[in-house]
């Protein structure tokens, strides 16, 4: 290369580098469809800073989120627990009045919230859609559920499994069940999954839930489909606080956790359904047909086969097209083949079963 390219070559680069600077961050798309006439949110209604025992300061709680792809949060400081008291007084509603502006330049929703922190049982709270953090701080835990029911808080059981030794369902939760302070559950929180929350849920219609509840700050890293925050998809006829409680409070919701899917089965189908698009097969010779999906979420799926047709397994990555063959009976017009996908869980022990429609006509 002549000196002059050379010369031409950095000034491009150095013009790139800056305009690059100037285009400043960018932020992560989630692939999730909207279903059912609903919109769908990815929201992340658990997290901590300074104003607790978190490692970030509010405002950047919200930066991560953007970057993340997150559409909604709520940062949910320990009311009872102030480690960094000393250097930063107790001011329950403070996380939130620093991060509202940020999160408005940033288009996020941010929800004010704080987590109701007790010994197991009965555990840790956390209440959302508060006015004010301040009434909550209470020495009787029924006083501070009163207190946030008095502002039409939604309020969920944040982590049923936290501490093994004091885990299950006990008279109190019947309480705040039966008074309806309690409308959701954690049936994941950070990276663990509950079974014993999910199988509650299930059988109580409490809605499900499942939050990062992030202490340290979150590094800038890819995410991908197996490493990625834990979040809720909350399905909501708009984007506002009001429509967020009314879905909350109807459990519209799905739980994204590593590589899987928690939620009712009518959402999860709904979701599989626009996520996943088969192609018109190619008929190689007697019944032979090779068949493209496309999977459009950020999710690789994974099904089984219960049916006679098709391959055993198949993972459907995420975001890319996975290509199959199988035999179909040649005279049909039309080849259902019978699934579970496996990594949609609508029980502890129960994936989705679907049936991939193939169209020979
Ligand atoms: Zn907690
Ligand atoms: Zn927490």
């Amino acid at each position: 290369m002549r000196i002059k390219q050379r010369g031409v070559l950095f000034v491009v680069l150095v013009h790139l580098l800056f305009a690059a600077l100037a285009a400043g961050q960018t932020k992560r798309e989630i692939n999730f469809p909207d279903i059912l006439g609903y919109k769908t949110l990815k929201c992340d209604l658990h997290m901590h800073t300074v104003f607790s025992d978190g490692m970030v300061w509010p405002t950047v709680r919200v930066d991560e989120a953007w970057r993340e792809g997150l559409d909604v949060i709520s940062i949910t400081d320990h009311i009872e627990y102030q480690p960094h008291k000393q250097d930063i007084p107790t001011n329950h509603n403070r996380p939130y009045d620093i991060a509202l502006g940020r999160a408005r330049e940033r288009n996020i929703l941010l929800i004010r919230g704080a987590e109701i922190t007790r010994e197991t049982p009965p555990g840790h709270f956390n209440a959302i859609f508060l006015q004010d953090v301040n009434p909550l701080d209470t020495e009787e835990l029924t006083d501070a559920m009163k207190a946030a029911d008095k502002q039409d808080a939604f309020i969920f059981w944040n982590h049923p499994g936290w501490k093994p030794e004091h885990k299950g369902w006990f008279d109190i939760h019947t309480t705040l069940y039966e008074n309806k302070w309690m409308r959701g559950i954690g049936v994941a929180n950070g990276d663990t999954y509950y079974p014993e929350a999910h199988q509650w849920a299930l059988e109580k219609n409490l809605t499900m839930m499942g939050n990062s509840d992030i202490h340290q700050p979150a590094l800038e890293r890819e995410t991908s489909p197996e490493n990625h925050r834990t979040m809720i998809l909350v399905f909501v006829r708009e984007k506002s606080v009001p429509a967020l409680k009314d879905a909350l409070v109807e459990g519209r919701t799905a739980v994204w956790l590593g590589n899987q899917l928690i939620g009712k089965r009518k959402y999860l189908r709904a979701i599989f359904k626009k996520s996943v698009e088969i192609s018109k097969p190619y008929r190689s010779y007697k019944g032979t047909v090779w068949v493209e999906i496309k999977n459009h979420s950020d999710i690789d799926i994974e099904i089984g086969r219960v049916g006679k047709q098709g391959p055993g397994t198949l993972t459907l990555a995420a975001n890319a097209t996975t290509i199959f063959k199988t035999k179909v009976d040649e005279a049909a017009e039309e080849a259902e083949l019978s699934y579970v996908v496996r990594n949609f869980r609508i029980a502890p022990d129960k994936g989705l079963p679907v049936s991939l429609k193939i169209d020979l006509k």
